[in-house]
């Protein structure tokens, strides 16, 4: 069938799918899985015509550009394309269906490569249901605004954009859970502010990180996992010691439609 079309024609199709090897797994699973389906980016701030796009992500086609905010003003909530989202199966064995992205940066969070140990995580890493969207904002913002003077919140991986396996294959050594769009991680504030994980407890603002713990289960999530030498505290039960959780903290919101 190849040999029949053209080689004028042909040579563009071959050297997309080049380019399309050439970008390797992370990159890749982007393309394959990552994509939005049609219609997902239609940001409500767009839509309406609202001004308020702080924090938008301005590299997502059809999200409204970041408008500039007065210093004085209070954190603002970023233009997100809600949409009814559902979480199927568990969170290690799960799926996200019409996931929704959360923005790259607001006025009160960032989010943060794990694997390319940059700001701004990629956009397939970035999704999970619509509920724990809202809950991780309105949780971050209220933080922020509670604590003047404390830094913005850092985002690791939520979910991948249709959710499913999010193991060692998408960098480092992955995740178990983050399957179906319920959990998220957070990284603790650092004590000298900077917007990046800490690399040590010692380095942890644990005045801070305690005050996100209980933010986090007063906002009613199901499970917070904490590292092993941050001694952190909350309810049995629900906040949990956890291998691998010393710069971050993993919260699990419940699998519900409304809140
Ligand atoms: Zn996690």
């Amino acid at each position: 069938m190849l040999a029949l079309v053209p080689v004028l024609v042909a040579a563009p199709a071959v050297a997309a799918v080049a380019v399309t090897l050439a970008r390797g797994p992370f990159q890749g699973s982007e393309t394959v899985s990552g994509a939005p389906p049609a219609g997902v980016v239609a940001p409500r701030a767009a839509a309406t015509g609202s001004t308020d796009a702080s924090g938008a992500d301005s590299r997502a086609p059809g999200v409204a550009q970041r408008a500039a905010r007065p210093a004085s003003a209070p954190p603002s909530t970023p233009a997100v394309a809600y949409r009814r989202s559902t979480a199927l199966g568990l969170p290690h064995a799960g799926r996200l269906r019409d996931g929704v992205q959360l923005p790259a940066e607001g006025a009160y969070f960032f989010t943060w490569d794990p694997i390319f140990k940059t700001r701004r995580n990629r956009l397939w890493r970035r999704y999970a249901t619509d509920f724990t969207v809202r809950r991780l904002l309105r949780v971050m913002r209220e933080h922020v605004a509670a604590h003047p003077g404390a830094p913005r919140v850092g985002v690791g991986d939520l979910s991948r954009t249709r959710g499913g396996p999010f193991g060692p294959e998408y960098g480092s050594i992955g995740h178990v859970s983050h399957q179906n769009g319920l959990d998220a991680d957070v990284y603790y504030p650092r004590r000298d502010r900077r917007e990046r994980p800490p690399r040590l407890p010692a380095q942890v603002n644990r005045r801070l990180a305690q005050a996100l713990v209980d933010r986090f289960v007063r906002a009613g999530a199901e499970k917070v996992f904490v590292g092993l030498n941050v001694r952190l505290k909350g309810p049995r039960g629900v906040v949990e010691p956890l291998a691998h959780h010393d710069n971050h903290l993993h919260v699990r919101f419940p699998n519900r439609r409304r809140g």
